[in-house]
């Protein structure tokens, strides 16, 4: 029989479990903490539960573990790491040290289906989602690795976090869970290329995280030649899913705006963008965009972004510049793991 990675249940799933296996109700948080709390990686760990209840884990589930096959630390302490999936995939975390906390990006899938023309994690395709229990095992692994706490999460690794949606919704209510490591939806934040049924249906959620939309242009023949889910989804239909999130939620979109020289970065590009969002009180973030092997691409340069930057503050859309975090070690997100052995250094945006 094929072990089940017990990591990935929410708490009210190990609860139906517990019940299944005849044992008593507590029983369910006591593991839940053993798994997410104390994120331990062996059943024989859990010291305060029965023997026999061990014996039938052991034999059924698995505790999805990830291991760091590379590690690349910066000078201003953002760590990236390769993790080893239980499967032999890898995929890449990050951990970055702001002045409000300890953050960690984490990875939803191996690889991604979107296909936006700048991205270096798409290059390869969908190899798999990750399970819930991945995902938070990027944490922990993140976690055990530094010695220190995390307060912040975001969803903005290799994959389509909408993509990846059951799972994706498991492990926010672990990692969110008081009785687990606890980090709250208002410190998570949830990057999309814009999968519009699927932001229809978090907002019904009513979550409490931060939907980040990678905007990157605001006209469709901009944005499809950018990102091929503009075909699917384009820019009135995209706008009218975040109005609306907003408008369910009362929570703000942020936007991702990632510039590309000579490509979405004139001073008419930004009159447009922020025609498209005024009235939203939306935060536009503006990313230098980073080059990446077999991409047409290249950055626009500091005193352009100022400038659209500047236009977009005097159109009343509140916009900044990201700051970059990890510049000297390592490529653009999705490198690492294509190459396996990690180039020589540019940032760690995107
Ligand atoms: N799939 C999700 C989250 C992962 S990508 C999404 O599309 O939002 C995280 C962010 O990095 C997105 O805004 C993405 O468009 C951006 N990005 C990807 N590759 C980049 C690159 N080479 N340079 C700058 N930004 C990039």
């Amino acid at each position: 029989m094929d072990q089940i990675g017990i990591s990935s249940y929410p708490e009210e799933r190990l609860a139906g479990l517990m019940q299944e296996l005849g044992q008593p109700a507590f029983r369910a948080r006591q593991l839940f903490r053993w798994l997410h709390e104390k994120q331990v990686c062996a059943f024989c760990e859990m010291t305060d539960l029965p023997k026999a209840l061990l014996a039938v884990l052991e034999e059924r589930f698995t505790i999805e573990t990830l291991a760091v096959q590379r590690r690349q630390q910066s000078r201003d302490g953002t760590v990236k790491y390769l993790l080893r999936l239980p499967d032999g995939n890898c995929i890449e975390t990050v951990w970055m040290r702001y002045s409000y906390g300890n953050t960690v990006c984490v990875s939803t899938q191996v690889g991604c289906r979107m296909g936006c023309r700048f991205c270096a994690s798409t290059q390869g395709g969908r190899v798999r989602s990750l399970t819930a229990g991945e995902i938070a095992g990027e944490v922990y692994a993140a976690v055990c690795d530094m010695g220190e706490r995390v307060s912040h999460i975001v969803l903005m690794g290799i994959g389509e976090p909408l993509d990846n949606f059951d799972n994706v919704m498991d492990f926010l209510s672990i990692i969110s869970s008081p009785h687990g490591a606890n980090i709250g939806m208002r410190n998570i934040s949830l990057s999309t290329c814009g999968l519009v049924p699927m932001i229809e249906k978090l907002a019904e959620r009513h979550l409490g995280l931060t939907l980040s939309v990678s905007l990157h242009a605001p006209t469709n023949e901009m944005r499809s030649a950018m990102m091929p889910v503009n075909d699917a989804y384009p820019v009135e239909q995209l706008m009218r899913a975040c109005r609306a999130y907003q408008q369910t939620t009362g929570r703000r979109v942020s936007f991702e705006y990632s510039m590309v020289n000579g490509v979405n970065d004139s001073p008419e590009t930004a009159r447009r963008l922020a025609q498209l969002i005024r009235g939203m009180g939306a935060h536009v973030n503006l990313i230098p965009i980073n080059p990446v092997d077999g991409s047409p691409y290249s950055a626009s340069d500091a005193a352009n972004i100022r400038r659209f930057q500047a236009m977009l503050t005097q159109l009343g859309v509140n916009a900044t510049v990201r700051r970059r975090l990890g510049a000297d070690i390592s490529a653009a997100c999705g490198q690492l793991r294509r190459e396996g052995a990690g180039l020589p250094a540019d940032s760690i945006d995107g």
